[in-house]
């Protein structure tokens, strides 16, 4: 087995301290098993001049961080990732900052990784590569004479090549993920939008299924939905429901059903339409009022940057207005938080909520979905009202469906997820609890680095089940 080199923009290094989430457990555990090194950027923006890249060593695991200078950050980070790509990727067009002409930083900051990490890496490392900030990452190897197998996994949304030729210079970057060896993605959409690209746009030609020829090389494409813990995380939600944090929020409710939602404060979560859903909902089925509670927590995120503020502000205000119209001296119909809690703090809350409202205009994958189905008591369980348009919809295709842009449909399944008789959620849970299991964040790293490591000895019709789950009647 090749030694494993993890590159991501932030790195999992252990500090003893929060309980890790499944994705840094998975990579870890990967690590450990293979030995190796995870590289990234330390989340440090010095005032000075960057020190040079630090590592801490355990578990047969080297973790290397470097320092960013302020301007690569803010034309990196801040600008390229977060602003022209982040959005356009969630085919949010109209929220692309095109003024920005950062793209130069951040082709820079991924030179400057890869010239750092280039001492600590031997021939034949596997290497693989994490997420939209490092899309030329390969590139920037590979021209540095860099022969290693590499891979890449998107764990965002990858459009169709109409809304992807808006991003400006798009020709200088997109063609750049031809240098990986293995290319993987959340669903079957994003891959195939990846192979329109190619074809179309880059006159790639197609040599199997799943595969393109590029100059002497092949580009394999894959379908790697990720996972959560899934059993460990549904035995943390049967220790966590009887923590006294937990006890307390319930004895809060006075036996009134709740509704949970839990999303970072970005504007592809779709809070502000979700809230306008809950209204409708109030507004619609009358009978529910004063009988149910909707709690959701919402950590702010990337709060300096403009377009997130104008989201905020929305959200806020629509609380405010349905609390306003709807409330009573003995009933807060929303409660929005915006502090983080824990995972345990979650499980525990994800088990006592009734339903959870997970609604996304546009998710790569949404581990929250996927973490309020392990939780359930599977005897008594909660219902999952889930966007069609997280990439989780395609697993848990047992969860009640929803558009997220149409607030009386949206609605219509609160109250549908509300009067659900046992019967029906022990099935729809049970539905998406085993796929779930089936394909576990372990499952999910083996797969990828499976497929990387021995190209030929893979699969096309077991990716295309395990990246499916099972259909839903
Ligand atoms: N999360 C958390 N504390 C919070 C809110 C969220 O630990 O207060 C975790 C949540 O349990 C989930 C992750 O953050 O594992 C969010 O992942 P998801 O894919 O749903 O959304 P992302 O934020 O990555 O877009």
């Amino acid at each position: 087995m090749s030694r494993l080199v993890v590159v991501s923009n932030r790195v999992g290094v252990p500090d003893g301290r929060a309980r890790a989430g499944g994705l840094e457990v998975a990579i870890r555990a990967a690590l450990r098993r293979r030995g190796g090194l995870w590289f990234g950027w330390s989340g440090r923006v010095p005032e000075n001049d960057p020190e040079p890249p630090k590592t801490i060593t355990q578990d047969n695991t080297s973790y290397i961080t470097v320092d960013l200078r302020k301007d690569d950050y803010e034309e990196f980070y801040n600008g390229f990732a977060n602003r022209v790509l982040w959005p356009i990727l969630h085919y949010r067009l109209d929220l692309a900052e095109f003024s920005r002409r950062d793209l130069g930083g951040y082709l820079r900051v991924n030179e400057f990784f890869a010239r750092n990490l280039e001492r600590f890496i031997k021939p034949d490392d596997v290497i693989w590569v994490h997420d939209y900030h490092l899309i030329p990452f390969a590139k920037a190897l590979r021209d540095r004479g860099h022969k290693n197998r590499i891979g890449f996994f998107i764990h965002i949304p990858f459009p169709p090549p109409e809304i992807l030729t808006a991003l400006p210079n798009h020709e200088r970057l997109i063609p750049a993920l031809g240098h990986f060896d293995l290319v993987g993605f959340q669903t079957e959409v994003d891959a195939t939008n990846f192979s329109r690209y190619l074809a179309n746009e880059c006159g790639l030609k197609r040599i199997g299924e799943n595969r393109f020829a590029y100059d002497d090389r092949t580009i394999e494409i894959g379908v790697y939905p990720v996972g959560v813990e899934t059993e460990a995380f549904a035995r943390l939600a049967r220790r966590a429901i009887d923590s006294t944090f937990v006890r307390e929020v319930i004895e809060s409710l006075s036996s009134r059903a709740m509704i949970i939602g839990v999303d970072r404060l970005d504007y592809t979560k779709g809070i502000a339409e979700r809230m306008d859903a809950f209204e409708r909902f109030l507004t619609n089925y009358p009978d529910w009022r004063g009988k149910v509670t909707y709690l959701q927590i919402t950590p702010r995120s990337r709060s300096s940057i403009p377009e997130y503020v104008d989201m905020a502000r929305r959200v806020s205000s629509a609380v405010g207005r349905i609390n306003g119209a709807f409330g009573e001296a003995s009933w807060t119909p929303v409660r929005y938080i915006n502090k983080a809690h824990t995972r345990t703090a979650l499980a525990g809350l994800y088990r006592a909520a009734r339903a959870a409202l997970v609604t996304p205009l546009r998710d790569g994958m949404n581990l929250v979905a996927k973490e309020y189905v392990a939780a359930q008591d599977r005897e008594d369980p909660g219902v999952l009202i889930l966007s069609r348009f997280a990439g989780a919809a395609k697993e848990c295709a047992a969860a009640l469906l929803v558009n997220p842009y149409d607030p009386e449909g949206v609605g219509a399944a609160i109250d549908r997820a509300l009067s659900m008789p046992l019967a029906e959620r022990r099935e729809r849970n049970d539905h998406n609890y085993r796929v779930l299991v089936k394909n576990d964040i372990t499952h999910w790293a083996e797969r990828f680095l499976g497929d990387l490591e021995a190209p030929w000895r893979r699969d096309e019709e077991t990716d295309r089940r395990a990246a499916f789950g099972a259909r839903w009647h």
